[in-house]
């Protein structure tokens, strides 16, 4: 991948020419941070609000959600989009709290699938909303579901949820199959006592429905601040297990050095399984994400310290050049990768449910 700057082409360090695209045919330089990780990857939350109560994300009770006036409305983070989108932003991902629970969402999708240089938009979703919203999402021009489910026993579900709604999830994904979304994914955060029941299911699920299964380590971004590292249940274990319950997987293809999952499928071809080992092999050294919470704040690590307030400056008249300024300034500034392995690990204040996935 390279980028024009003063009319010559300029190679991306660790991005392979082959990938022969030019980047900002309008001269503007993309965001590059102290690292030279380009980041093109927008996660934009929507909201914090959410119709369940994961145990690893937010508290049981007493929620306090987030004012409605205080969250970006669809036209700022259209413009936001917009002002991003020629730094060569192009891959955009919708998450919460749970972002179906935003009113009018497709419309949301729409307005954005039609900024010049978005090519993909793609969605984090729990699923219980998802049976009676696929067709308008997938007709306003969503193009990939990740659906959030930990478990394939509604038992199992309303413990890890505290809320009930299994079967809709269901009744979810397979809507989400039958309007195109293909492959739909399932990403299933493993705890060590609570999930191992769990691998080999969804290992069976994904031979006999199709779904990719990603398995992600837990990570320490729970309200409670209750996370342990020895609850982690690491990749290396869950590939184990399938490999001696069902049959071997095989490592798939050449990997996308800039996507979270290391991907595998069973010995036979009939199944994917990927992985996100995100405490055990993280994957920062080639991360080319940022965020934007739904109430505005640029992170540029989802376990980021600070965050640069973007709604401040589209409420108050800021001209884009300067917004752009605030946008390169927090890439720029961004560390080399999350803490978690490091003895001066500091939770994020601001738990998972309000940074959105
Ligand atoms: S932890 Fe931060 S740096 Fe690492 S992959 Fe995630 S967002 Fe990127």
């Amino acid at each position: 991948m390279a980028f024009i700057h003063n009319g010559s082409m300029i190679p991306l360090p660790g991005y392979p020419l082959s990938e022969s695209r030019i980047l900002n045919p309008r001269h503007v330089s993309p965001l590059i941070d102290g690292f030279g990780r380009l980041h093109n990857n927008l996660r934009i939350s929507v909201t914090d609000r959410c119709n369940i109560r994961c145990f690893y994300c937010m508290p049981a009770t007493d929620v306090v959600f987030m004012n409605r006036s205080l969250l970006l409305t669809f036209e700022e983070i259209e413009r936001f989009v917009r002002i991003v989108a020629p730094l060569g932003v192009n891959k955009l991902r919708l998450t919460g709290g749970e972002p179906l629970v935003r009113h009018e969402l497709p419309v949301l999708v729409r307005m954005l699938a039609a900024v010049p240089g978005i090519e993909d938009i793609g969605i984090t979703t729990n699923g219980i909303l998802l049976a009676d919203q696929a067709q308008a999402l997938w007709d306003a021009g969503l193009r990939r579901i990740n659906v959030s489910l930990d478990a394939l026993n509604a038992e199992k579900f309303e413990e890890i949820t505290r809320r009930p709604g299994y079967e809709k999830v269901l009744e979810g994904i397979k809507a989400a199959q039958a309007v195109g979304f293909d492959p739909v994914k399932v990403n299933a955060v493993s705890v060590r006592g609570m999930t191992e029941s769990e691998i080999v299911p969804f290992g069976h699920f994904a031979r006999e429905t199709g779904v990719e299964i990603r398995f992600i380590e837990y990570m320490p971004l729970d309200a409670d601040n209750a996370w342990e590292r020895d609850k982690v249940l690491f990749a290396s274990e869950i590939i184990e297990t399938l490999s001696r319950e069902l049959m071997p997987l095989v490592a798939v293809g050449e990997r996308n050095p800039h996507a979270p999952a290391t991907d595998f499928v069973f010995a036979d071809g009939v199944g994917r399984i990927g992985f996100i080992p995100s405490v055990s092999q993280p994957f920062c050294a080639q991360c080319n994400r940022f965020r934007i919470t739904a109430d505005g704040k640029i992170r540029n690590c989802l376990f980021s310290l600070e965050e640069t307030d973007i709604r401040g400056l589209l409420r108050g008249g800021a001209p884009d050049s300067e917004i752009v300024a605030a946008v390169r300034a927090s890439v720029s500034a961004k560390w080399a990768g999350h803490h978690i392995n490091h003895p001066d690990f500091v939770q994020p204040d601001r738990p998972m449910y309000s940074i959105g996935g």
